[in-house]
């Protein structure tokens, strides 16, 4: 038997990066995947190769996301795992001074107020259920801030931390685990864009990692498969930092 086997996990996020790697260690692991995300063709690919359900959504809308959580149920009878990962970061420089509300708004948006809808609609189906684990992504910048400069992104994260701590301590005696995942910088299409058009920011970032490099997604889809897993029964509200050691220097 393995450790997640035949449990019904809906991945956000799931065509790309930390989300594609966890859908990955999720199916090794004996899950079914229902792999969402707003790129259909990054998406499907994940799920044609887990033999899992692609779902389009928007984790922004909330139409979309009842849906995905619907379309899950209906096809597998159960949802046990809900990894809120879809994120996207500031498009560029972050400062407070140049920030406009704008895209302020559209960072909230994606990475506060899905996580928010997410968790909104699949405790539902976890309280028929009387058990479930979810997982939100956050990040080190969540705890710690950020030296290079990303404000809309941090409160967001810091949002999505209080939120899962706070859901974490409301729901713990029916059953159901909210931990969020605060990973360090991983090498991912998120971060490699960033890293792009500023390679002296990948620098900047680099020294403060005492590992000394940056994490590879499957090293966070370790530790989501471990939240996830009956392993971490007794740990909820956590803020569950993969950093490398940054928070830590
Ligand atoms: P990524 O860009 O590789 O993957 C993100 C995926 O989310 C993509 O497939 C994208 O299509 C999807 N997505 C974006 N907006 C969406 C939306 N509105 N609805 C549905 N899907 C959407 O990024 P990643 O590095 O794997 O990041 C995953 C999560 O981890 C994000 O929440 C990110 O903030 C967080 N994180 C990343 C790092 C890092 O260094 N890469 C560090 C800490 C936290």
């Amino acid at each position: 038997m393995q450790r997640l086997q035949d449990r019904v996990a809906v991945i956000t996020g799931a065509g790309s990066g930390i989300g594609l790697a966890t859908a990955r260690r999720f199916a090794q692991e004996g899950a079914k995947i229902v792999a969402v995300d707003l790129d259909e063709v990054a998406g499907a690919k994940a799920a044609g190769e887990l033999g899992g359900l692609f779902v389009k959504a928007d984790v922004a809308n909330e139409d979309d996301v009842v849906r995905m959580y619907q379309t899950a149920f209906d096809t597998f009878g159960s949802i046990d795992i809900a990894f809120n990962n879809a994120g996207i970061s500031p498009p560029d420089d972050d400062s407070i001074l140049d920030t406009g509300i704008d895209a302020w708004r559209r960072v909230q948006e994606v990475n506060l107020t899905s996580v928010y809808l997410c968790c909104k609609h699949v405790l539902p189906y976890m309280r028929r259920q009387g058990k479930g684990s979810i997982i939100n992504t956050a990040s080190f910048v969540a705890v710690m801030g950020s030296a290079t400069s990303q404000i809309s992104y941090t409160a967001s994260k810091g949002g999505v931390l209080a939120m899962s701590r706070e859901l974490g301590v409301q729901f713990a005696r029916e059953g159901i685990r909210v931990n969020a995942l605060c990973p360090g910088p991983v090498d991912t299409p998120l971060l490699q864009e960033l890293f792009a058009k500023d390679p002296e920011r990948a620098q900047r970032r680099l020294v403060h990692v005492p590992i000394g490099r940056f994490a590879r997604a499957e090293e966070i889809a370790a530790a989501v498969a471990f939240l996830a897993s009956d392993d971490a029964s007794f740990i909820t509200a956590s803020e569950f930092l993969v950093d490398g050691g940054i928070s830590g220097a």
